[in-house]
C-alpha cells in the first residue's frame, strides 16, 4: 500500500502539515497517518494479527528524545506511564514542535520522517554561523595555501 502522506494525493500532506503546525506533541497522530507493524514483522505471536497495528508500543522513544523533559525532568514525576499519551499529557500545550518524537517513533513510517525532516527541521534547526562562515571562506583560504605553497616548490 502507497504512503497517505508521500506527496500524492496532496489533501494527505495537508493533514500531515496541519499536525505539525499545531504546538502539541505530534507523534500519536503521525502514528496514526502512518501505515501500522508491516507484515514482515519478526514478533512470534501465534494467536493474534498484528499487521496494520497502529496502537502505541509504549517503547518511551518519544518521552526519551523530547528536550522539555530532558530539561524539566520533574514532569516525569507526574506518570509513569512511557507512551504518546504520556507525552500529550505532560507536555500538552509546551511542545517546542521539534519533532523529535516522530522521528524516534518506531511505528511512523520512514516517509513520514522524510517529509518532517526535509520540509519542517531547517525551519527548527538554526545554521551554524561558523560553519556557514567556513562554507563561504574556507576554501578560498585553503586555494590561496595551496598556491602559495605550489609557487615556494616551483621556486626551488
Ligand atoms: S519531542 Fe519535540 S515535537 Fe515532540 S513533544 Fe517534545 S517538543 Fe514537542
Ligand atoms: S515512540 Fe514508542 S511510546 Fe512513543 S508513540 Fe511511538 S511507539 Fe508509542
Amino acid at each position: 500500500m502507497a504512503p497517505y502522506f508521500n506527496f500524492e494525493p496532496p489533501r494527505y500532506r495537508t493533514t500531515l502539515d496541519v499536525v505539525l503546525d499545531e504546538t502539541f506533541p505530534p507523534v500519536a497522530r503521525c502514528r496514526l497517518l502512518s501505515e501500522g507493524v508491516k507484515p514482515y514483522h519478526r514478533l512470534a505471536l501465534v494467536e493474534a494479527e498484528i499487521t496494520g497495528d497502529k496502537g502505541c508500543l509504549a517503547c518511551g522513544n518519544c518521552v526519551d528524545s523530547c528536550p522539555i523533559l530532558r530539561r524539566e525532568p520533574e514532569r516525569l514525576e507526574k506518570t509513569e506511564q512511557r507512551t504518546s499519551m504520556a507525552l500529550e499529557s505532560i507536555v500538552g500545550d509546551d511542545c517546542e514542535q521539534c519533532y523529535a518524537c516522530i522521528l524516534g517513533c518506531p511505528q511512523v513510517d520512514t516517509s513520514l520522517k522524510d517529509y518532517v525532516v526535509d520540509t519542517r527541521l531547517p525551519e527548527v534547526i538554526a545554521p551554524s554561523k561558523t560553519m556557514t562562515f567556513l562554507d563561504k571562506y574556507l576554501m578560498a583560504v585553503v586555494a590561496i595555501a595551496i598556491g602559495v605553497l605550489l609557487g615556494l616548490f616551483l621556486r626551488t
